[in-house]
């Protein structure tokens, strides 16, 4: 198998579909039900150092992507990464195998198992080959609290704990679900994808399941998957905290938080965070919300661990102005890019620090947006070099001219700029 027999533009990339970017090639391998092994984590370090770039991105899904990996590295690549039980049957199976579990599920004490429904239902995407026809983006979540977003993002199919049973809801209708058993759910959720794909197959601009809620309406939907849907009180759409630093309930330690700078880790980095938790760690789990999530219920061991990361340059304080922060990869890494976004948020981050907090802010490297789907507060988009800057919008509205608050900003300039809207805001 090489490289180029699979390059797809504009798909969403796996590891035995990867796409070319301006830094070579993007694998991306998924975790199951939400975790990796920690040997498997060192696999990853392992092959993105000696045949990627060693970079290495958490994505808004969870899933971790090795960065600039040769045409001519590639097959030794997937090679070691099938060792580590990371590469799946076929591309159709690893592009349907688009899960998010909420990281805390598990050993969170207060939050329902949710772990083992996701990898049954994972099971059921491998084994029926109707499913495999879902677009390369949808996605299904689970989550151990009645919140249905997991880690704040939406999800086309979004699974929430209710009491002993549990609500399913479709993107864009917060306002209706339907409540099932444990022992029905995951057929529910069968018969909702197959509602869906029929939908799609008969209408070509149906291509996630908002389209189909806005075409259709959701009780249309659920009726049409004979799903019983009532009225759904909602939560108010909360984003919960992040999950970073010590994880505790009361006095019980379950777990720790690492935040990645803008969602990358490096090889290195990785491979240190790997030998500070202890070897009887299994698994580890990964946070749509950038967040490696390692379960240690020691304090002192817990303290430890944060120390090392903190060490390395990783985020252990639920403060960082950068969780908060969506920023893509950016010039060189990929080929629309016009600017340096990282570099730029960095930035960003040196010379307003704490004036940003309680601020979103997404920094996008052309109008794709690929690092982040809602508004955010401040959205910093490139154009030829410089920024056009977004108040409580998207990378999308650039190209509206009226809902650009500021254009053309020179990315030297865009602390200025964010401040000076801070500012005005404050008054
Ligand atoms: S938003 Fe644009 S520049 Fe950034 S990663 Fe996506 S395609 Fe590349």
């Amino acid at each position: 198998m090489t490289a180029a027999a699979h390059l797809r533009k504009g798909w969403c990339p796996g590891a035995l579909r990867p796409m070319r970017s301006g830094d070579g090639l993007l694998v991306r391998v998924r975790p199951r039900a939400g975790a990796f092994t920690l040997s498997a984590l060192h696999a990853v370090a392992e092959t993105a150092k000696h045949f990627g770039s060693g970079e290495i991105d958490l994505t808004n899904r969870g899933n971790l992507q090795l960065r600039g990996v040769s045409n001519e590295g590639y097959d030794a690549a997937i090679d070691a990464l099938r060792a580590a039980c990371l590469i799946d049957e076929t591309a159709a199976i690893e592009a349907v195998r688009n899960v998010v579990v909420d990281p805390l599920s598990s050993i969170d004490p207060a939050r329902s198992y949710v772990r083992a429904l996701a990898a049954a239902f994972e099971g059921i995407v491998v084994d029926d080959a109707r499913l495999w026809a879902l677009p390369g983006k949808f996605g299904v979540s689970f989550s151990g609290t009645s919140e249905p977003r997991v880690g704040g993002r939406a999800a086309d199919i979004m699974i929430a704990s209710d009491g002993d049973r549990f609500a399913v809801f479709l993107d864009g209708a917060a306002e209706v679900s339907c409540a099932v058993s444990e022992d029905n759910l995951l057929t529910a959720v069968r018969r909702l994808l197959l509602a869906f794909l029929d939908l799609a197959a008969n209408d070509p601009s149906v291509r996630r399941m908002r389209d189909a809620v806005a075409a259709h309406g959701a009780p249309m939907i659920f009726a049409k998957a004979e799903v019983h849907a009532t009225q759904s009180r909602g939560n108010g759409g909360i984003d919960p905290p992040p999950p970073v630093g010590l994880l505790a309930r009361g006095e019980q330690v379950f777990g720790v938080g690492i935040g990645l700078p803008f969602g990358r880790i490096v090889a290195d980095q990785l491979d240190r965070l790997c030998e500070a938790a202890a070897a009887k760690l299994n698994d580890v789990f990964t946070s749509p919300q950038r967040i490696l999530v390692f379960p240690v219920n020691d304090h002192a061991r817990a303290e430890a661990f944060m120390k090392v990361a903190d060490d390395i340059g990783l985020i252990t304080a639920g403060s960082d102005v950068r969780l908060a922060m969506d920023v893509c990869p950016g010039s060189p890494g990929c080929k629309n890019a016009t600017t340096d976004t990282r570099g730029d948020a960095q930035r960003l981050v040196d010379g307003l620090n704490g004036s940003l907090s309680g601020y979103t802010v997404h920094v996008s490297g052309c109008e794709k947006g690929c690092a982040r789907r809602s508004s955010a507060d401040f959205t910093l988009v490139a154009r030829e070099g410089r920024y056009d800057l977004i108040r409580n919008g998207s990378p999308q509205l650039a190209g509206v001219g009226a809902l650009v608050a500021l254009a053309e900003v020179e990315p030297g300039d865009i602390g200025n700029a964010v401040s000076r809207f801070i500012m005005e805001s404050a008054s």
